[in-house]
């Protein structure tokens, strides 16, 4: 097994197809369902070519309609994705190096992966860098006491 010095972020990425994710001009309320039907407390947010624009959570878009005493459901018939996302997306470029995308994990439970025109190719999840380290540092373990 390899250290993540020697892999790249694609072996360990999920790949866009299987993630849940929003056009920026997608309503608010859409982006709301995906949300509660994922499960997922954050997901990226891109454009009409894929490029990668942005994170939408649950607590962006209720903050959004908060008035001052209750929830103003009604207001998010207005609002697009694009008003309410966090543009400051934690990202990683697809060719860099595991070491550097467990590094930029320890403040993010996700990083989004692009390429080189920017267009959104999957998520590097902190659950998959440390299912990995977990299998790496077993072997390691196993191999140390193993009888020469
Ligand atoms: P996990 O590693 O499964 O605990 O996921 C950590 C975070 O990554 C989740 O809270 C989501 O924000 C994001 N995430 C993981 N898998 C997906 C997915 N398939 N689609 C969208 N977001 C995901």
């Amino acid at each position: 097994m390899r250290n993540l010095n020697e892999m790249k972020i694609t072996e360990l990425m999920i790949s866009s197809e299987k993630v849940a994710h929003v056009n920026m001009n997608n309503p608010l309320e859409h982006a709301m369902l995906v949300l509660i039907k994922s499960g997922y407390s954050a997901i990226p947010v891109v454009d009409t070519t894929f490029k990668l624009k942005g994170l939408i959570s649950m607590s962006l878009i209720l903050d959004s309609i908060l008035g001052i005493e209750r929830i103003e459901v009604e207001r998010l018939e207005n609002k697009v994705v694009e008003d309410v996302m966090n543009e400051e997306v934690p990202y990683i470029h697809e060719n860099e190096s595991l070491s550097k995308g467990m590094r930029l994990s320890i403040d993010y439970p996700f990083l989004c992966v692009v390429n080189d025109e920017g267009i959104f190719t999957g998520i590097l999840t902190r659950r998959a860098i440390l299912k990995h380290m977990n299998r790496y540092l077993h072997e390691m373990n196993r191999e140390s006491v193993r009888p020469t």
